[in-house]
């Protein structure tokens, strides 16, 4: 069953290590078939390094968190920035 992620906890109450670790292991659970390539990957993550948007991981445009936004091939930039 596919771990959700609370979107009412406050700051105060996430542990950001194992954030981290729970946003890196839904990454790694994506297959072959629903996972970018790694450069397109890293494509991606470049474009959203220099974006304004990018905040502590997430995106400030849509919420989510940009990496693993980025590693799906479902995943697309809410301003087209790439897809
Ligand atoms: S997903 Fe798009 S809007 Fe969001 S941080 Fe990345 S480039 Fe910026």
């Amino acid at each position: 069953m596919e771990k959700r992620y609370c979107r009412k906890c406050l700051l105060a109450e996430l542990d950001d290590e194992k954030l981290a670790r729970e946003v890196k292991d839904a990454i790694e659970r994506l297959d072959a078939k629903t996972r970018v390539s790694d450069p397109e990957y890293k494509n991606r993550l470049d474009i959203c390094r220099d974006c304004d948007y990018l905040n502590e991981a997430t995106c400030g445009a849509c919420g989510c968190y940009v990496e693993l936004r980025a590693a799906a091939k479902s995943g697309r930039c809410p301003y087209k920035k790439w897809k």
